[in-house]
Protein backbone atom coordinates (compact mmCIF):
# COMPACT_ATOMS: atom_id res chain seq x y z
CA UNK A 1 0.00 0.00 0.00
CA UNK A 2 1.38 2.98 -1.00
CA UNK A 3 2.12 5.84 1.93
CA UNK A 4 -0.11 8.64 2.01
CA UNK A 5 1.39 12.09 1.55
CA UNK A 6 0.56 14.23 3.90
CA UNK A 7 0.11 18.21 3.92
CA UNK A 8 -0.75 20.94 5.98
CA UNK A 9 -4.83 21.52 6.44
CA UNK A 10 -6.51 23.89 3.62
CA UNK A 11 -6.38 27.50 4.79
CA UNK A 12 -3.19 26.72 7.06
CA UNK A 13 0.27 27.32 6.32
CA UNK A 14 3.93 26.16 7.51
CA UNK A 15 6.24 29.29 7.53
CA UNK A 16 9.76 27.69 6.41
CA UNK A 17 13.22 29.60 7.49
CA UNK A 18 13.15 32.48 5.16
CA UNK A 19 9.46 33.22 6.10
CA UNK A 20 10.32 32.76 9.81
CA UNK A 21 12.58 35.52 9.98
CA UNK A 22 10.94 37.82 8.05
CA UNK A 23 7.33 37.14 11.06
CA UNK A 24 10.48 37.40 13.71
CA UNK A 25 11.41 40.51 12.48
CA UNK A 26 7.67 42.00 12.48
CA UNK A 27 7.15 40.41 16.15
CA UNK A 28 9.94 41.95 17.56
CA UNK A 29 9.39 45.61 15.84
CA UNK A 30 5.90 44.93 17.61
CA UNK A 31 7.86 44.35 21.12
CA UNK A 32 10.14 46.84 21.07
CA UNK A 33 7.57 49.86 19.52
CA UNK A 34 4.60 48.42 22.27
CA UNK A 35 6.72 48.33 24.71
CA UNK A 36 7.81 52.33 24.28
CA UNK A 37 4.01 52.74 24.53
CA UNK A 38 3.84 51.03 28.25
CA UNK A 39 2.08 47.85 26.71
CA UNK A 40 2.59 44.52 28.22
CA UNK A 41 2.46 41.00 26.66
CA UNK A 42 -0.43 38.77 27.48
CA UNK A 43 -0.63 34.90 26.31
CA UNK A 44 -3.80 33.67 26.69
CA UNK A 45 -4.96 29.91 25.64
CA UNK A 46 -6.15 29.51 21.91
CA UNK A 47 -8.62 26.50 23.63
CA UNK A 48 -12.02 28.43 24.99
CA UNK A 49 -15.12 27.87 25.99
CA UNK A 50 -17.54 28.63 23.32
CA UNK A 51 -19.79 30.70 25.32
CA UNK A 52 -17.39 33.42 25.95
CA UNK A 53 -17.62 34.19 22.17
CA UNK A 54 -21.40 33.82 22.00
CA UNK A 55 -21.73 36.39 24.70
CA UNK A 56 -19.08 39.17 23.47
CA UNK A 57 -18.80 38.88 19.93
CA UNK A 58 -22.42 37.78 19.60
CA UNK A 59 -24.43 34.62 18.89
CA UNK A 60 -25.69 36.06 15.43
CA UNK A 61 -22.05 37.25 14.08
CA UNK A 62 -20.57 35.89 11.07
CA UNK A 63 -17.46 34.69 12.67
CA UNK A 64 -19.72 32.84 16.03
CA UNK A 65 -22.63 31.53 13.76
CA UNK A 66 -20.59 30.77 10.56
CA UNK A 67 -16.78 30.30 11.43
CA UNK A 68 -16.05 28.65 14.86
CA UNK A 69 -14.20 25.54 15.48
CA UNK A 70 -16.19 23.59 18.01
CA UNK A 71 -16.01 20.78 20.05
CA UNK A 72 -17.06 18.86 22.66
CA UNK A 73 -14.44 18.20 25.44
CA UNK A 74 -16.38 15.77 28.07
CA UNK A 75 -18.80 17.85 29.30
CA UNK A 76 -17.38 20.91 27.89
CA UNK A 77 -18.31 22.89 25.21
CA UNK A 78 -14.99 24.89 23.77
CA UNK A 79 -13.53 26.67 20.95
CA UNK A 80 -10.37 27.39 19.45
CA UNK A 81 -10.76 31.25 19.57
CA UNK A 82 -11.78 33.05 16.87
CA UNK A 83 -9.95 36.48 17.43
CA UNK A 84 -8.67 37.85 21.22
CA UNK A 85 -10.52 40.60 22.54
CA UNK A 86 -12.93 38.73 24.69
CA UNK A 87 -10.16 36.09 25.85
CA UNK A 88 -8.16 39.29 27.10
CA UNK A 89 -10.79 40.47 28.98
CA UNK A 90 -12.22 37.53 30.74
CA UNK A 91 -8.15 37.10 31.77
CA UNK A 92 -8.75 40.90 32.75
CA UNK A 93 -11.67 39.82 35.10
CA UNK A 94 -10.64 36.42 36.04
CA UNK A 95 -7.38 37.78 37.52
CA UNK A 96 -8.76 41.24 38.46
CA UNK A 97 -6.22 43.10 36.62
CA UNK A 98 -8.99 46.18 37.01
CA UNK A 99 -7.50 46.62 40.45
CA UNK A 100 -3.75 47.96 38.88
CA UNK A 101 -6.15 50.82 36.48
CA UNK A 102 -5.99 54.03 38.04
CA UNK A 103 -7.39 57.31 36.50
CA UNK A 104 -5.61 58.28 33.29
CA UNK A 105 -2.95 55.17 33.70
CA UNK A 106 -5.08 51.97 31.93
CA UNK A 107 -4.28 48.60 32.03
CA UNK A 108 -2.23 48.33 28.67
CA UNK A 109 -1.98 44.52 27.01
CA UNK A 110 -0.85 43.42 23.90
CA UNK A 111 -0.54 39.77 22.31
CA UNK A 112 0.63 38.29 19.08
CA UNK A 113 -0.71 34.82 18.51
CA UNK A 114 -3.02 32.22 16.17
CA UNK A 115 -6.49 32.58 16.09
CA UNK A 116 -9.34 30.11 14.15
CA UNK A 117 -12.11 30.53 11.53
CA UNK A 118 -13.15 28.37 9.32
CA UNK A 119 -14.01 30.63 6.26
CA UNK A 120 -13.21 29.99 2.51
CA UNK A 121 -9.73 30.00 2.60
CA UNK A 122 -7.84 32.74 -0.30
CA UNK A 123 -5.29 34.67 -0.59
CA UNK A 124 -4.74 37.21 2.48
CA UNK A 125 -7.61 34.68 4.71
CA UNK A 126 -6.61 31.42 5.94
CA UNK A 127 -8.64 28.96 8.59
CA UNK A 128 -5.24 29.85 11.25
CA UNK A 129 -4.29 33.55 10.95
CA UNK A 130 -1.78 35.70 13.30
CA UNK A 131 -2.91 38.90 14.62
CA UNK A 132 -1.33 41.67 16.45
CA UNK A 133 -3.34 43.18 18.71
CA UNK A 134 -3.81 45.83 21.76
CA UNK A 135 -6.18 46.28 24.17
CA UNK A 136 -6.18 49.41 26.76
CA UNK A 137 -8.60 48.47 29.74
CA UNK A 138 -10.19 51.53 31.53
CA UNK A 139 -9.89 54.38 30.09
CA UNK A 140 -12.77 56.01 28.38
CA UNK A 141 -10.84 58.99 27.67
CA UNK A 142 -10.89 59.82 23.51
CA UNK A 143 -7.43 60.91 23.66
CA UNK A 144 -6.98 56.75 24.74
CA UNK A 145 -8.42 55.99 21.22
CA UNK A 146 -6.07 58.63 19.59
CA UNK A 147 -2.54 57.62 21.09
CA UNK A 148 -3.28 53.94 20.79
CA UNK A 149 -4.03 54.90 16.97
CA UNK A 150 -0.85 56.50 17.34
CA UNK A 151 1.01 53.54 18.37
CA UNK A 152 -0.74 51.50 15.04
CA UNK A 153 0.46 54.25 12.34
CA UNK A 154 3.75 54.09 14.30
CA UNK A 155 3.61 50.32 13.72
CA UNK A 156 2.84 50.34 10.01
CA UNK A 157 5.91 52.97 9.16
CA UNK A 158 8.35 50.51 11.45
CA UNK A 159 7.24 48.27 9.34
CA UNK A 160 7.76 50.09 5.83
CA UNK A 161 3.37 50.44 5.45
CA UNK A 162 2.95 54.24 5.75
CA UNK A 163 0.39 53.94 2.84
CA UNK A 164 -2.94 52.86 4.13
CA UNK A 165 -5.91 54.34 4.96
CA UNK A 166 -7.63 54.62 8.30
CA UNK A 167 -11.23 54.57 8.17
CA UNK A 168 -13.38 55.85 11.44
CA UNK A 169 -16.73 56.24 12.26
CA UNK A 170 -19.05 55.99 15.67
CA UNK A 171 -21.04 53.36 15.68
CA UNK A 172 -22.84 55.22 19.04
CA UNK A 173 -23.52 53.66 21.99
CA UNK A 174 -26.52 51.86 23.96
CA UNK A 175 -28.03 55.30 24.42
CA UNK A 176 -28.31 56.06 20.98
CA UNK A 177 -28.05 53.41 18.41
CA UNK A 178 -31.08 51.55 19.35
CA UNK A 179 -32.91 54.74 17.53
CA UNK A 180 -31.14 54.31 14.74
CA UNK A 181 -31.29 50.64 14.59
CA UNK A 182 -35.34 51.42 14.41
CA UNK A 183 -34.64 53.83 11.79
CA UNK A 184 -32.27 51.66 9.85
CA UNK A 185 -34.87 48.67 9.42
CA UNK A 186 -37.62 51.13 9.12
CA UNK A 187 -35.82 51.35 5.85
CA UNK A 188 -34.75 48.04 5.28
CA UNK A 189 -38.09 46.61 5.71
CA UNK A 190 -39.81 47.57 2.24
CA UNK A 191 -36.11 46.80 0.34
CA UNK A 192 -35.48 42.99 1.78
CA UNK A 193 -36.19 41.69 -1.05
CA UNK A 194 -33.21 43.27 -2.84
CA UNK A 195 -31.09 42.47 -0.76
CA UNK A 196 -28.31 39.75 -0.80
CA UNK A 197 -29.24 36.23 1.09
CA UNK A 198 -26.21 37.24 4.17
CA UNK A 199 -28.20 40.49 4.61
CA UNK A 200 -31.84 38.95 4.30
CA UNK A 201 -30.87 36.88 7.65
CA UNK A 202 -28.38 39.55 8.78
CA UNK A 203 -30.83 42.40 9.13
CA UNK A 204 -32.92 40.55 11.45
CA UNK A 205 -30.32 39.70 13.89
CA UNK A 206 -28.24 42.76 13.66
CA UNK A 207 -29.74 45.36 11.41
CA UNK A 208 -26.05 47.09 11.58
CA UNK A 209 -24.44 44.78 10.35
CA UNK A 210 -26.00 45.12 6.64
CA UNK A 211 -24.39 48.44 6.29
CA UNK A 212 -20.91 46.16 6.41
CA UNK A 213 -21.96 43.80 3.15
CA UNK A 214 -19.21 44.09 0.98
CA UNK A 215 -21.86 42.88 -2.53
CA UNK A 216 -21.70 45.88 -4.87
CA UNK A 217 -25.48 46.04 -5.15
CA UNK A 218 -26.35 45.76 -1.66
CA UNK A 219 -23.87 49.02 -1.08
CA UNK A 220 -25.41 51.15 -3.92
CA UNK A 221 -28.47 50.35 -2.21
CA UNK A 222 -27.29 50.94 0.99
CA UNK A 223 -26.11 54.87 0.04
CA UNK A 224 -29.35 55.78 0.70
CA UNK A 225 -29.99 54.58 4.02
CA UNK A 226 -30.33 56.49 7.28
CA UNK A 227 -27.26 57.50 8.28
CA UNK A 228 -25.48 57.02 11.82
CA UNK A 229 -24.00 60.24 12.61
CA UNK A 230 -27.29 61.77 12.27
CA UNK A 231 -28.31 59.55 15.45
CA UNK A 232 -25.44 59.83 17.34
CA UNK A 233 -26.35 61.25 21.02
CA UNK A 234 -24.09 64.32 22.38
CA UNK A 235 -21.87 62.72 23.90
CA UNK A 236 -21.12 60.31 21.73
CA UNK A 237 -20.58 62.92 19.07
CA UNK A 238 -18.47 64.79 21.21
CA UNK A 239 -16.38 61.80 22.10
CA UNK A 240 -15.85 61.03 18.14
CA UNK A 241 -14.99 64.89 16.87
CA UNK A 242 -12.56 64.98 20.33
CA UNK A 243 -10.94 61.52 18.98
CA UNK A 244 -10.80 63.27 15.36
CA UNK A 245 -9.33 66.31 17.02
CA UNK A 246 -6.39 64.09 18.47
CA UNK A 247 -5.64 62.22 15.98
CA UNK A 248 -5.06 65.41 13.73
CA UNK A 249 -2.76 66.74 17.04
CA UNK A 250 -0.85 62.92 16.58
CA UNK A 251 -0.42 63.81 12.55
CA UNK A 252 -2.49 59.96 12.17
CA UNK A 253 -4.27 60.37 8.83
CA UNK A 254 -7.55 59.00 8.52
CA UNK A 255 -10.92 59.61 6.74
CA UNK A 256 -14.47 59.68 8.03
CA UNK A 257 -17.00 57.02 6.99
CA UNK A 258 -20.44 57.17 8.42
CA UNK A 259 -21.25 54.04 7.37
CA UNK A 260 -17.91 51.70 8.71
CA UNK A 261 -19.12 49.07 11.13
CA UNK A 262 -17.95 46.31 12.77
CA UNK A 263 -18.92 42.73 12.37
CA UNK A 264 -18.64 42.14 15.97
CA UNK A 265 -21.35 43.23 18.94
CA UNK A 266 -19.50 44.43 21.39
CA UNK A 267 -18.24 47.82 19.33
CA UNK A 268 -19.42 51.13 21.11
CA UNK A 269 -18.54 54.32 19.82
CA UNK A 270 -14.96 54.66 17.63
CA UNK A 271 -14.54 52.02 15.29
CA UNK A 272 -11.75 51.97 12.80
CA UNK A 273 -10.52 49.90 10.06
CA UNK A 274 -7.55 49.93 7.42
CA UNK A 275 -7.48 48.73 4.24
CA UNK A 276 -5.03 48.75 1.08
CA UNK A 277 -5.24 48.74 -1.91
CA UNK A 278 -2.21 46.26 -2.63
CA UNK A 279 -3.96 43.25 -0.75
CA UNK A 280 -6.84 43.10 -3.45
CA UNK A 281 -9.72 41.50 -2.33
CA UNK A 282 -9.00 40.44 1.18
CA UNK A 283 -8.01 44.49 1.21
CA UNK A 284 -9.12 44.87 5.34
CA UNK A 285 -5.61 45.27 7.38
CA UNK A 286 -6.41 45.84 10.75
CA UNK A 287 -9.47 46.98 12.77
CA UNK A 288 -11.06 47.51 16.19
CA UNK A 289 -12.57 49.86 18.02
CA UNK A 290 -14.24 50.82 21.69
CA UNK A 291 -15.89 47.83 23.64
CA UNK A 292 -17.00 50.23 27.21
CA UNK A 293 -19.52 47.38 27.56
CA UNK A 294 -17.49 44.16 26.92
CA UNK A 295 -15.69 43.73 30.61
CA UNK A 296 -19.00 44.21 32.01
CA UNK A 297 -20.77 41.30 29.87
CA UNK A 298 -18.09 38.95 30.77
CA UNK A 299 -18.53 39.46 34.50
CA UNK A 300 -16.38 42.17 35.94
CA UNK A 301 -16.88 45.98 36.52
CA UNK A 302 -17.66 48.85 34.29
CA UNK A 303 -14.12 49.08 33.07
CA UNK A 304 -13.80 50.96 29.28
CA UNK A 305 -12.04 49.21 26.48
CA UNK A 306 -10.61 50.39 23.48
CA UNK A 307 -8.24 48.46 20.91
CA UNK A 308 -6.93 46.76 17.63
CA UNK A 309 -6.26 43.62 15.68
CA UNK A 310 -3.95 43.36 12.91
CA UNK A 311 -3.79 40.51 10.51
CA UNK A 312 -0.12 38.92 10.27
CA UNK A 313 -0.64 36.95 6.81
CA UNK A 314 -2.18 40.25 5.36
CA UNK A 315 0.60 42.70 6.71
CA UNK A 316 3.37 40.31 5.90
CA UNK A 317 1.84 40.35 2.05
CA UNK A 318 3.25 44.39 2.47
CA UNK A 319 6.21 44.50 4.16
CA UNK A 320 8.76 45.68 2.03
CA UNK A 321 11.13 42.74 0.51
CA UNK A 322 14.30 43.73 2.05
CA UNK A 323 13.13 44.06 5.58
CA UNK A 324 13.61 41.08 8.26
CA UNK A 325 16.05 39.07 6.59
CA UNK A 326 17.74 36.22 7.66
CA UNK A 327 21.15 37.13 9.54
CA UNK A 328 23.98 36.39 7.91
CA UNK A 329 25.99 33.36 9.18
CA UNK A 330 29.49 35.05 10.59
CA UNK A 331 31.81 32.05 9.61
CA UNK A 332 31.98 28.99 8.05
CA UNK A 333 34.36 26.47 9.16
CA UNK A 334 36.27 24.36 6.30
CA UNK A 335 37.82 21.54 7.88
CA UNK A 336 40.58 20.54 4.90
CA UNK A 337 39.58 16.54 5.03
CA UNK A 338 38.62 13.76 8.06
CA UNK A 339 41.80 14.46 10.61
CA UNK A 340 40.51 18.11 10.51
CA UNK A 341 37.00 17.79 11.77
CA UNK A 342 37.72 17.60 15.42
CA UNK A 343 39.71 21.19 15.38
CA UNK A 344 37.03 23.15 13.80
CA UNK A 345 34.43 21.79 16.05
CA UNK A 346 36.58 23.03 18.82
CA UNK A 347 37.51 26.38 16.78
CA UNK A 348 33.26 26.43 16.11
CA UNK A 349 32.24 25.87 20.08
CA UNK A 350 35.13 28.62 20.89
CA UNK A 351 33.10 31.41 18.32
CA UNK A 352 29.97 30.68 19.34
CA UNK A 353 31.41 30.90 22.81
CA UNK A 354 31.94 34.41 21.69
CA UNK A 355 28.25 34.75 20.56
CA UNK A 356 28.63 34.61 16.76
CA UNK A 357 27.05 32.37 14.55
CA UNK A 358 28.74 29.34 12.76
CA UNK A 359 28.71 26.86 10.29
CA UNK A 360 30.28 23.68 10.13
CA UNK A 361 30.11 20.35 8.99
CA UNK A 362 29.50 17.26 10.64
CA UNK A 363 31.34 15.04 8.20
CA UNK A 364 34.24 15.43 5.67
CA UNK A 365 32.69 16.99 2.71
CA UNK A 366 34.75 18.52 -0.80
CA UNK A 367 36.06 21.53 -0.97
CA UNK A 368 33.47 22.72 -3.72
CA UNK A 369 30.53 21.32 -1.27
CA UNK A 370 31.40 23.49 1.99
CA UNK A 371 31.71 26.90 -0.15
CA UNK A 372 28.25 26.11 -2.30
CA UNK A 373 26.76 25.65 1.00
CA UNK A 374 28.68 28.93 3.12
CA UNK A 375 27.11 30.79 0.21
CA UNK A 376 23.68 29.38 0.91
CA UNK A 377 24.16 30.44 4.52
CA UNK A 378 25.60 33.73 3.37
CA UNK A 379 28.58 33.74 5.51
CA UNK A 380 30.49 36.62 5.24
CA UNK A 381 33.81 34.71 6.17
CA UNK A 382 35.43 31.27 5.54
CA UNK A 383 38.12 29.77 8.36
CA UNK A 384 40.14 26.91 6.93
CA UNK A 385 41.42 23.98 8.80
CA UNK A 386 44.09 21.98 8.06
CA UNK A 387 47.10 20.42 9.17
CA UNK A 388 48.85 23.08 9.02
CA UNK A 389 46.42 25.52 10.96
CA UNK A 390 46.61 22.96 13.71
CA UNK A 391 49.91 22.66 13.81
CA UNK A 392 50.65 26.47 13.91
CA UNK A 393 47.69 28.01 15.57
CA UNK A 394 47.01 29.81 12.42
CA UNK A 395 44.13 29.96 10.16
CA UNK A 396 43.57 30.98 6.66
CA UNK A 397 40.41 33.47 6.65
CA UNK A 398 38.48 34.66 3.55
CA UNK A 399 36.40 37.31 3.00
CA UNK A 400 33.71 35.17 1.16
CA UNK A 401 32.23 39.31 -0.21
CA UNK A 402 36.11 40.53 -1.50
CA UNK A 403 37.79 37.56 -1.95
CA UNK A 404 40.64 38.63 0.41
CA UNK A 405 41.85 36.52 2.34
CA UNK A 406 44.70 36.33 5.47
CA UNK A 407 46.17 34.35 7.88
CA UNK A 408 45.30 35.01 11.34
CA UNK A 409 45.75 33.51 15.26
CA UNK A 410 42.43 32.82 17.10
CA UNK A 411 42.18 36.40 18.78
CA UNK A 412 43.10 38.01 15.36
CA UNK A 413 40.34 36.02 13.81
CA UNK A 414 37.58 36.85 16.36
CA UNK A 415 38.49 40.54 16.60
CA UNK A 416 37.80 40.30 12.54
CA UNK A 417 34.94 38.89 12.30
CA UNK A 418 33.32 40.71 15.37
CA UNK A 419 34.22 44.16 14.30
CA UNK A 420 33.21 43.47 10.68
CA UNK A 421 30.88 46.13 9.94
CA UNK A 422 28.63 44.47 7.84
CA UNK A 423 27.51 42.17 11.29
P1 LIG B 1 -11.55 41.18 12.34
O1 LIG B 1 -11.60 41.04 13.81
O2 LIG B 1 -12.38 40.16 11.60
O3 LIG B 1 -11.76 42.56 11.81
O4 LIG B 1 -10.05 40.82 11.95
C1 LIG B 1 -9.01 41.73 12.16
C2 LIG B 1 -7.93 41.48 11.15
O5 LIG B 1 -7.51 40.11 11.20
C3 LIG B 1 -8.40 41.65 9.71
O6 LIG B 1 -8.32 42.98 9.31
C4 LIG B 1 -7.44 40.77 8.96
O7 LIG B 1 -6.21 41.41 8.72
C5 LIG B 1 -7.20 39.64 9.92
N1 LIG B 1 -8.04 38.48 9.57
C6 LIG B 1 -9.32 38.23 9.93
N2 LIG B 1 -9.74 37.06 9.44
C7 LIG B 1 -8.71 36.53 8.75
C8 LIG B 1 -8.48 35.32 8.02
N3 LIG B 1 -9.42 34.39 7.91
N4 LIG B 1 -7.28 35.14 7.45
C9 LIG B 1 -6.29 36.05 7.57
N5 LIG B 1 -6.43 37.20 8.25
C10 LIG B 1 -7.61 37.44 8.83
Amino acid sequence: MATPRYTALRGTRDLLPEEASRWRFVESTAHELFARFGFEEIRTPVLESLELFTRSVGAASDIVAKQMYTFQAGDEAVCLRPENTAPVVRAFVEHALYRRVAAGFPERLYYIGPMFRHERPQKGRYRQFHQIGVEVLGAEEPLADAETLHLLDQLLRHLGIPDGVLVVNSVGDANCRPAYRDALLRWLEPRTAQLCEDCQRRHRDNPLRVLDCKVEADRALLAEAPRLDEYLCTPCRDHFSAVCRALDDYGVAHRIDARLVRGLDYYERTVFELSHADLGAQSALLGGGRYDGLVQALGGPAVPGFGFAVGLERLMLLLPPDLGQAHRTDAAIIPLGAEALHGAHRLADHLRREGLSVLVPLTPRPLGAQLRRADRSRARFAVFVGGAEQATGKFGVKDLDSGEQQTLDEPALLAQIKGDPRR
